[in-house]
């Protein structure tokens, strides 16, 4: 099985330095070993990190194009080998990791297009006075990517900090360090100048508490947990950074009273089961009407029991082990109090076996406002179904959580949707399917799901500061 040497990258150079073993969380094996950078590694990628900028915003956006295409394209052909990695570390299906690969590429390809096309304005004026405006790379980016997808996470920072000129150093996931492994290598090997591209691994907190107040660094990327964000954005803010924060969800799907409840029970199934549900977008809160809870509710619970879960290397299964114990303690923790409060166990429930982190798809009904569940992030296998009377009531509750990422609804109702785009307070809303985002399209949240953009012209614009050059056209001075 494939399990790269795992390396830092720094200024262009591979080193090895000791660390921490890397879990595989299917049976809890020893994977392999991630090194840890030292604060003379991280003060190197710095300084490499500015005479990469120096390079990259100096190349011409086509050929900048040209390279970040080149990676996508070597990533394409060992699409293969990174899904078994990832499987490996993280738990997904290797069907599910070799999207997550695919995936990565389009957004490379369509951030190094979007990226020649940064366009800026000239702004109407009197004669002989011309205003425009410039889009210009924002600088050096620092980059924290999370374990959930080990390589379009830190893709969607990459790419969008390479493809606006920016140099970006990137602190992946010390858990699952093998899909930006494979990521950085890519680009190494397609031609990004030394610097341009650096890849750290350590102690979380030590790296941003380091790289964040630096001068040097003039933009902090971030996707993870709220507490974490918040604690990123203040120190962003206390030395004036802008920040891109994506962060948690707890997504609701509105189901109307107008849809087939078996079908839409089908698609919400399988949409939970994606990753575990191990996704900031996972489809979580279900607010049923009332004119079909039951049969809804009946239906998931059917569907949640044909899901196979095991190893993520075997074609036959469809959920893989989830990433570390940590989700496995919060499963049986959240479960355990909504079941206490009234809820009900449709499926799923309980730990499978001893070792590692299988955990079956787990659905519950009647589940209480007042359940742990409904208000903190489950961040895996588990759909929360709760009986609503009207699409008020199922907006009011949706809208009831600080977070605001993604937003479903399953309705063919023009008047609904037109009422859901209005009210339902996210960044994302998906009707009558369940992807939050593709490349083209900007994904982020409101609230405390954080600010900024990835993905779309909108993501791009994160990374570039506009500057007004004002211009007089005149013999007098
Ligand atoms: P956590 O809060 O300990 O860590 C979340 C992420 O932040 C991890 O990737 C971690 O390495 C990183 N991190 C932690 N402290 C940091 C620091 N001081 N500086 C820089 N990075 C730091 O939680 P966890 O147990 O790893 O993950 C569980 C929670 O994280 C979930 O409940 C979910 O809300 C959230 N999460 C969200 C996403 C997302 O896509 N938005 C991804 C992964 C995790």
């Amino acid at each position: 099985m494939a399990y790269p040497r795992l390396q830092l990258c720094i200024g262009g150079e591979w080193r090895s330095r000791p660390g921490q073993p890397v879990l595989n969380p299917l049976d809890d094996s020893v994977l392999g070993e991630l090194p840890h950078a030292t604060r003379a590694d991280m003060e190197e990628a710095l300084s490499a990190a500015e005479a990469g900028h120096r390079a990259w915003r100096r190349t011409a956006p086509a050929k900048r194009a040209e390279i970040m295409q080149r990676a996508a394209r070597l990533l394409r052909e060992r699409a293969d080998t990174i899904a078994e990695a990832i499987t490996l570390e993280q738990g997904k299906p290797k069907g599910q990791a070799k999207i997550e690969v695919l995936r990565a590429c389009d957004i490379i390809d369509w951030d190094a297009e979007e990226g020649r096309r940064a366009y800026g304005r000239v702004i109407p004026a009197e004669p002989g006075m011309r205003h425009i405006v410039i889009r210009e790379p924002i600088g050096i980016v620092a980059g924290f990517a999370p374990w959930n997808f080990p390589i379009s996470s830190p893709t969607r920072k990459v790419a969008g900090a390479l493809a606006a000129g920016c140099a970006i150093i990137l602190k992946a996931s010390e858990e699952t360090p093998a899909g930006a492994w494979y990521l950085v290598q890519a680009f190494i090997e397609a031609g990004v100048p030394k610097g341009a591209l650096s890849l750290l691994f350590g102690v979380p907190g030590e790296i941003s508490e380091y790289l964040i107040p630096r001068p040097e660094v003039r933009l902090v990327t971030f996707t993870g947990s709220v507490p974490v964000g918040k604690r990123l954005a203040a120190l962003a803010g206390a030395h004036m950074k802008p920040a891109i924060m994506e962060l948690g969800g707890h997504a609701p799907v509105i189901v109307c009273g107008d849809v087939d409840p078996v079908a839409s029970a089908g698609i919400s199934a399988v949409g939970k089961s994606r990753n575990a549900g191990q996704v900031c977008v996972s489809p979580t809160r279900f607010f049923v009407d009332d004119a079909i809870h039951d049969r809804f509710a009946t239906a998931f619970g059917e569907k949640a029991k044909t899901i196979a879960i095991g190893n993520g290397l075997d074609p036959a299964t469809q959920m893989g082990p989830l990433a570390n114990h940590r989700r496995v303690e919060a499963m049986e923790r959240l479960i355990a109090d909504a079941v206490s409060r009234g809820a009900k166990l449709l499926a799923g429930g309980e730990r499978q076996g001893n070792r590692g982190c299988l955990f079956p798809l787990t659905v519950l009904s009647d589940v209480p406002e007042d359940a742990l569940a409904m208000h903190e992030e489950p961040f895996g296998p588990l759909a929360l179904i709760h009986r609503t009377r009207d699409l008020g009531e199922a907006i009011g509750k949706a809208n009831a959580l600080p977070f605001g990422l993604a937003g479903y609804a399953f309705t063919h109702s023009a008047p609904n949707v037109e009422r859901l785009s209005d009210e339902l307070e996210v960044g994302n809303l998906s009707i009558n399917h369940l992807v939050a985002s593709i490349p083209e399209t900007p994904f982020g949240g409101v609230k405390d799901s954080g600010y900024g953009r990835e993905g779309g012209s909108e993501g791009l614009a994160c990374y570039t500061v506009t500057k007004n050059v004002s211009h007089l056209v005149t013999a007098a001075v």
